[in-house]
């Protein structure tokens, strides 16, 4: 018998990472956990009742090279090689303006958001293309698509996101190693909570996971997907599960 697939993910203790983390085990998937709030993450594994088999965590800070770089090649050696990477960890710090810059909050937000996502896929790619397959999953978001005043190294760094992951898609294509790109709008989450980014209906991280993993199942090459999903995810509520699943 095959054993399940397993999926790596950064970002793992909040938000996004987390919801994304439920749909994959809810498929029978392993999963590879990583952030640095390894305490607070073992303990929302437990909360959700997760069986520890099919659970590792990984304690690391992708801003520090060596150490996410290390923990993916812990996870390739106690786990495997996984079929799905995703580069989920990232920080937004509310309001940074382009003309009053704090340039070290700039290199903080590069460091988590671009040299962290290039660093955790970095220890992956090598082995997947060898092996002719995987997916790496890069988070972008809207923002990264058009600046937004008050928001500049957020958005810069995103749009980086975004090209970055093209540069290596168009790379890892001849490997048969699909690389996707998903740029979410808003969302409810503890980020969106803590910068007050609040409307009614924001989408919730279970429906956002629920697109997003159907987009890289697909091997979707860009998956924008907005907050006005959160609407349509309320109205598609009041069908049937099946056609839910279907269509979001
Ligand atoms: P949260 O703030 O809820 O979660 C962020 C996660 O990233 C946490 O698990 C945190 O874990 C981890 N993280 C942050 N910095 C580091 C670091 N240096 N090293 C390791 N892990 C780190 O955010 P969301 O879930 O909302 O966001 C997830 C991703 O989605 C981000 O890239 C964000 O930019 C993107 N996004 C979110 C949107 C939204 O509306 N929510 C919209 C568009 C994009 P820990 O602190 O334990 O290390």
């Amino acid at each position: 018998m095959n054993p399940a697939p397993l999926v790596y993910i950064t970002g793992a203790s909040s938000g996004l990472g987390q919801a994304m983390a439920l749909q994959y085990y809810a498929r029978g998937w392993q999963l590879a956990l990583v952030a640095r709030r390894t305490e607070e993450l073992t303990r929302w594994t437990q909360e959700q009742g997760l069986d520890a088999a099919r659970v590792r965590i990984y304690g690391a800070d992708v801003s520090q090279v060596d150490a996410i770089v290390e923990a993916g090649r812990r996870c390739i050696a106690e786990q495997g090689l996984p079929e799905v990477v995703i580069a989920n960890a990232g920080i937004s710090v509310g309001i940074d303006s382009a003309i009053y810059e704090d340039l070290a909050v700039m290199q903080r937000v590069y460091a988590t958001n671009n040299i962290g996502l290039a660093a955790t896929f970095h220890p992956f790619i090598t082995p997947m293309n060898q092996r002719g397959r995987g997916s790496l999953v890069g988070i972008a978001s809207v923002a990264g698509i058009r600046g937004l005043p008050g928001h500049a190294a957020y958005c810069s760094s995103k749009a980086a996101v975004i090209s970055y992951c093209e540069s290596l898609r168009g790379e890892c294509r001849p490997f048969g190693v699909r690389v996707t790109t998903i740029a979410p709008g808003y969302i409810d989450t503890p980020l969106t909570r803590k910068n007050r980014y609040h409307m009614p209906f924001l989408m919730s991280a279970e429906s956002f996971a629920m697109a997003a993993v159907r987009s890289i199942e697909a091997g979707h090459r860009f998956r924008v997907i907005p907050w006005q999903m959160g609407v349509v995810a309320r109205v598609l509520r009041l069908l049937p599960g099946a056609l839910y699943d279907r269509l979001l």
